[in-house]
């Protein structure tokens, strides 16, 4: 608090003074009041998985464009696998990770419990579903290195999973092998990463779509060939490239637009502890996963080892979607986001 040196001032200065306070005190509520009448920014959410990053290669490794989204309150560790020694125990596997965020549920409900994705339970819906069921008009996209979190994750099209639910879609790339040759090293999946970045930063400044989802794999394939250590870190550090960009997007639409817009970033398991070659089982490194998010009113919950379930439910709040009672009463997870 700031105390003006009486000297200074004639006597009668403290009435005007008062005087002034008082009034600007009005003013200000005066110019609060009709703003709660003022229609609300549109609420807008985009995730992004990137694929195996353990949550200590993450905090030691300089991740300067995550440290600006999260600030120096939207970090936390979090965890994937379900309950351990409980039906809910899920491999902590890829597209089980994946999953478990787009249902909000684990894999003794979504029934994913490998990459193949072979009979997926659509039965429990996943977010782009709850959205379009919540307002048909809402817009949605998918930016993806891994084609079948469309077609089978999300089984889009199906009319098992609610048919067509994406506005946009960006993948494929992992197939075409004219364009995107492949190399035993997996440069190329390096390759497709930027290429779906650009694409999600340039659709996001355009169109701003309400919900959207970028998915990045690299770190995980250079996680499998090499281990924990300094190439790993190196995939990092370009991956928070890769989230920069697509934050910078997310920016212009704030700057431009009358939009509130939630970004989280995540990932879907950790690694073994002994080499970080693996991931899979339900040791504790396995299972540390990590949320970074520009989020507001962030609730304890957040701060407490939240769940990876408990992605859909905050996306839904903030959002403001509603869903059926009975995708609600299923769902393991609850929001982190008042
Ligand atoms: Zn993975």
């Amino acid at each position: 608090m700031y105390f003006p040196d009486k000297m200074k001032y004639p006597p009668g200065y403290w009435r005007v003074f008062v005087l002034a306070l008082i009034l600007s005190n009005t003013t200000m509520a005066t110019a609060a009041n009709p703003g709660e009448n003022m229609p609300k920014p549109t609420p807008k959410a985009v995730f992004i998985i990137l694929d195996g990053i353990a949550a200590d290669v993450l905090e030691s490794t300089p991740t300067p464009n995550l440290d600006e989204i999260s600030g120096d309150k939207g970090y936390t560790r979090a965890y994937v696998g379900g309950v351990r020694g409980q039906a809910s125990e899920s491999p902590t596997i890829s597209a089980s990770g994946y999953n478990s965020l787009l249902t909000g549920t684990w894999s003794n409900k979504n029934n994913v419990w490998d990459n193949e994705v072979n009979d997926p339970d659509y039965g429990y819906w996943d977010i782009f579903r709850i959205a379009k069921a919540h307002d048909a008009t809402l817009h949605t996209a998918l930016f993806s290195t891994w084609t079948e979190n469309r077609t089978r994750l999300l089984g889009n099209g199906l009319e098992a999973a609610g048919g067509d639910k994406l506005d946009y879609h960006f993948d494929g790339f992992e197939l075409d092998t004219e364009q995107f040759p492949h190399d035993i090293a997996y440069d190329y999946l390096g390759k497709i990463d930027n290429h779906v970045t650009d694409e999600a930063a340039r659709y996001i400044s355009v169109h701003g779509p309400d919900l959207s989802w970028v998915y990045l794999e690299h770190t995980d394939d250079i996680g499998h060939m090499y281990g924990d250590g300094p190439e790993l870190i190196a995939e990092v550090v370009i991956m928070d490239q890769r989230v920069g960009k697509i934050w910078q997007a997310v920016k212009s639409r704030q700057r431009d637009h009358d939009e509130n817009w939630m970004i989280l970033i995540t990932t879907d398991h950790g690694r073994d502890a002994e080499t970080g070659m693996g991931h899979g089982g339900q040791t504790e490194r396995e299972r540390t996963v990590w949320f970074v998010t520009n989020g507001a009113d962030l609730r304890e919950r957040y701060y407490q080892m939240p769940a990876m379930v408990d992605v859909l439910p905050s996306i839904v709040t903030h959002l403001g979607l509603d869903m059926p009672e009975k995708i609600r009463e299923q769902l393991d997870g609850e929001s982190f986001i008042d």
